[in-house]
C-alpha cells in the first residue's frame, strides 16, 4: 500500500507520516510541489491506495488534482485536507463525490491522530472492486467494422431538440450519431468512438455524420424549420488539414447557410490541444459556422483559456445540470459556469434537463437553452415535426 499526502507546507507532511506511522502505516510519501504531485500520481496511479491532498496551494490548486484523478479515474481513498472553512471543504467533497472519486472524509487543520485512525477505518471498510473508471471504453467493436460501415453508409443520426428558457421555442438540434448495425441493431457512440479514434476513421466518420445531419436540415427547411444544427467533431478532425474545406463542402452541397451550423467540441480534448486547434478554430468561426465547447465542467479550463478560443455557445454538462437543484456543489457549478459564460458573450446550453426541477433551476441561474429529456429524447429526423407541433401545442 502507498499513501501520498500532497501538501505544499512540509511540516505538514512531516506530521502526518509521523501520525500515520504511529497507526502502523508504511510506504507514505509525500509531496509538496503540486504539479509534480500530479505526475506522481500518473505514474503511480494503481499503487496509490490513500492519498491526502491540501485544497490551498500555489500553481496547480487541490480542485485541479481533483479533477485530474477523476480523469485519470484514481480508484483509492481520498482525503481532503485544508485550513479553510468547513463550507469549502464541504463543497470540494461534494464535487469529488460527483467526479465518482471515493471520498474517505474532510478534514480541517490541526488534523489528530483519532481522526487519522477514523480515515483508516473508512479506507478498510471501502468496498475493492469499485466500479471502473466512466470512461473506459468498450472494445467491442473493431476498426474494420466501423470502416465497412462508414461504406455501407450505416452510420445515422437522431436529433435532440434544444429549446429556449424564454418561450420554449425550438432553437436548435444536436445530431447524434447512431449506427444502424445489421446485427445488433441501434449501436451508440460510446460503443465505437474510442475504437474509430484508435483506427484513425474520425474524419470519414465526422464527414458521414455531417452529411446525414445537412440532409435532416435540407429536409426540415422545406418544411420552414430552420433550427441551429449541432454536429459533434473529435479533436482529430480539428487539427487535420482538411476539416474547414470539407465543412463548407458539404454546406454547398445541400445549401445549407454557415451560420446555422454549430461544431461541438468536447471540453477536456479541446483545452489539451489548444494550440493546435486554435487556427481551425479561428477559421470555422471566420466563416461563421457556431462553436460549442461540449461537456463544460468536466474539463479544466481556465477563464483565460477559454477567452482565447473563439467559442460562441457553452453546454454545460448533464453532471452539474440534472440534480442541481438539491446538490449544493452541482448548483455552484453550474452557477459559476453561468458566470463564466456571461463574462465570455457565450449563450449556454444546459444539458441533462431531465425534470422540472433542472428546467427550473437551470432557467433560474440563467441558461439560455434547455436540452434533456425533459425537453424530448433524441429522435429520427423524420420525427422532429410531429414532435414540433405537440410541444407547441403544450407551450
Ligand atoms: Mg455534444
Amino acid at each position: 500500500m502507498t499513501t501520498l499526502i500532497v501538501d505544499d507546507d512540509p511540516f505538514v507532511i512531516k506530521l502526518l507520516t509521523r501520525q500515520l506511522t504511529s497507526l502502523g502505516v508504511t510506504g507514505i510519501d509525500g509531496q509538496t510541489d503540486s504539479s509534480a504531485a500530479l505526475t506522481a500520481i500518473a505514474d503511480h496511479l494503481s499503487a496509490i491506495t490513500l492519498l491526502f491532498c491540501d485544497l490551498q496551494m500555489p500553481g496547480v490548486d487541490g480542485i485541479e488534482i481533483v479533477r485530474h484523478l477523476a480523469t485519470l479515474g484514481y480508484r483509492g481513498g481520498l482525503v481532503l485536507i485544508s485550513g479553510e472553512d468547513a463550507r469549502i471543504l464541504n463543497s470540494a467533497s461534494e464535487l469529488a463525490r460527483v467526479l465518482k472519486l471515493n471520498v474517505l472524509t474532510a478534514l480541517q487543520k490541526p488534523i489528530t491522530v483519532a481522526h487519522l485512525a477514523d480515515v483508516l477505518t473508512r479506507l478498510a471498510a471501502m468496498p475493492t472492486g469499485t466500479p471502473p473508471a466512466p470512461r473506459a471504453p468498450r472494445r467491442s467493436y473493431q476498426g474494420d467494422d466501423i470502416a465497412q460501415a462508414l461504406t455501407r453508409g450505416d452510420i445515422i443520426v437522431h436529433a435532440q431538440p434544444q429549446v429556449s428558457f424564454a418561450d420554449r421555442h425550438l432553437v436548435g438540434v444536436e445530431m447524434l450519431a447512431r449506427w444502424l448495425h445489421p446485427q445488433d441493431g441501434l449501436v451508440f457512440p460510446d460503443q465505437f468512438i474510442a475504437e474509430a479514434e484508435a483506427a484513425g476513421l474520425m474524419d470519414g466518420f465526422t464527414q458521414s455524420v455531417l452529411q446525414a445531419s445537412l440532409r435532416a436540415a435540407a429536409g426540415w427547411a422545406a418544411l420552414g424549420l430552420h433550427p441551429q444544427i449541432s454536429v459533434n467533431i473529435s479533436m482529430d478532425n480539428l487539427i487535420s488539414i482538411g476539416l474547414v474545406a470539407m465543412v463548407e463542402t458539404e454546406l454547398n452541397r445541400v445549401g445549407v447557410p454557415a451560420s446555422q451550423l454549430t461544431l461541438e467540441v468536447t471540453e477536456s480534448r479541446v483545452m489539451q490541444n489548444e494550440a493546435a486547434a486554435l487556427d481551425v478554430l479561428l477559421r470555422l468561426r471566420l466563416k461563421r459556422i457556431g462553436l460549442s465547447i461540449d461537456d463544460f465542467g468536466t474539463g479544466h479550463s481556465s477563464l483565460a483559456q477559454l477567452r482565447d478560443l473563439p467559442f460562441s455557445e457553452l453546454k454545460i454538462d448533464r453532471g452539474f445540470v440534472h440534480g442541481a437543484s438539491h446538490d449544493p456543489a452541482r448548483g455552484a457549478l453550474c452557477s459559476a459556469s453561468m458566470r463564466m459564460a456571461r463574462e465570455l458573450g457565450l449563450s449556454v446550453v444546459a444539458e441533462g434537463v431531465e425534470d422540472q426541477n433542472d428546467w427550473d433551476y437551470a432557467r433560474l441561474v440563467g441558461c439560455d437553452i434547455a436540452q434533456g429529456y425533459f425537453v424530448a429524447r433524441p429522435m429520427p429526423p423524420e420525427k422532429l415535426p410531429a414532435w414540433l407541433t405537440d410541444w407547441n401545442a403544450q407551450r
